[in-house]
């Protein structure tokens, strides 16, 4: 065996490593597409860059870990930590997951997120929020939202909701690759 064909068959082991970890069919596909479309060794590079973005808060890492959501990869469940500043929130972290691996805020809260994004880890931390400013009558106040994926395009325009209905200025932070 050449030094090549060792470090293909790396390459191999940290794909599979990779593909071992994901929990829904549509990371699988993902995985297998990249892999066809950029070849072993950039589709790994690449997929390594996605799973970095869980590391720009070592909370968004921590839940994927504990809660075994595997790697970060576009197409993985997301995971949102929102922090909120709030005169009157004294449990001021909420924690949203993306589909089946956390429950949508139904009813209780007003905030206008559309069809989709109730359903999302950005929504799901901003539902509670509203939910909890509701039910207290709180206005005001600032809030950061972790996200490990950039919001889509389903969310994207309606996190603003929160500052509009609440006047509560947010911020978003996540990482590019
Ligand atoms: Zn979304």
């Amino acid at each position: 065996m050449d030094g090549s064909d060792a470090s293909a068959m790396a390459v191999d082991i940290r794909l599979n490593e990779i593909r071992d970890t994901l929990v829904l069919p549509d990371s699988v596909s993902y995985v297998r597409g990249i892999v066809r479309t950029l070849g072993p060794a950039d589709a790994l590079r690449r997929l390594l860059a996605e799973d970095a973005r869980a590391d720009h808060d070592p909370r968004l890492r921590y839940l994927r870990l504990t809660r075994s959501l595997g790697a970060d990869i576009n197409g993985s469940p997301t995971v949102a930590v929102l922090e909120a500043d709030v005169v009157g929130i004294l449990l001021p972290l909420y924690i949203g997951i993306s589909g089946r691996f956390d429950q949508t805020v139904k009813e209780e809260h007003d905030l206008r997120l559309g069809a989709v994004a109730p359903e999302h880890a950005e929504g799901r931390v901003l539902s509670q929020l509203a939910r909890d400013m509701k039910a207290l009558g709180l206005r005001g106040g600032t809030t950061t939202l972790w996200v490990d994926k950039p919001p889509c395009r389903y969310c994207a325009p309606v996190l603003p909701s929160i500052t509009k209905q609440y006047d509560v200025t947010l911020t978003i932070e996540f990482a590019l690759i």
